[in-house]
């Protein structure tokens, strides 16, 4: 076996080459990352990578922290996320409960109708902490710089480039809609 030390969000290799093991995560183009800080493992016998967790003393995700997650799920209420990332005044947090939730009246400032078209499954989003419970972390993004910071086209998969305020996929012109943050990464 081979290791390193990782931190969450760093590209860790593709699904063409090794199955997503414990805390880490795959998006829709088959790139898998790491879900937590640890030690990557990669075991070439399982063709699978994980992430050992180093047990060492980080934070507490806690409420005003900066998050960013992938959409797993949506329900016609909530956008369900993966937590991959979190910080507070620049601080990395430790994230001791991965899965989150941004309620259908948290996503913007104006009414939501439905979630799909303001997310998608397979988006990276970045939100605010509103509640933590021992059940949830609920997470905003209304505010101007929080939402969808990278997104991928439904209908050929490729990355969707911000083209002044719309959003459209830089292979097939599909334009979609998204409540997507000032941050967006890809801008034109
Ligand atoms: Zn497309």
């Amino acid at each position: 076996m081979d290791s390193r030390i990782v931190f969450p969000g760093d590209f860790l290799t593709t699904a063409e080459e090794f199955v997503a093991g414990k805390n880490t995560y795959e998006d829709v183009s088959g790139r898998i990352y790491a879900a937590t800080v640890g030690s990557a493992q990669f075991d070439l016998g399982k063709r699978e990578v994980s992430v050992e967790k180093d047990g060492r003393e980080i934070e507490l995700l806690e409420v005003g922290a900066i998050i960013e997650g992938v959409v797993i799920m949506l329900k016609p209420q909530a956008a369900i996320i993966e937590i991959y990332a979190a910080e507070k005044d620049g601080r990395k947090l430790n994230i001791q409960q991965s899965i989150g939730a941004v309620p259908i009246s948290l996503v913007s400032r104006g009414y939501v109708t439905t979630m799909d078209t303001k997310f998608r499954i397979g988006d990276l989003i970045r939100a605010k902490v509103e509640v933590i419970t021992a059940y949830s972390v609920d997470s905003s993004t209304a505010d101007a710089e929080l939402g969808v910071i990278r997104a991928y086209c439904t209908k050929c998969r490729d990355v969707l480039g911000l083209f002044d305020s719309q959003l459209k996929c830089i292979n097939c012109g599909n334009v979609e809609q998204r409540k997507f943050s000032t941050l967006y990464t890809l801008k034109y």
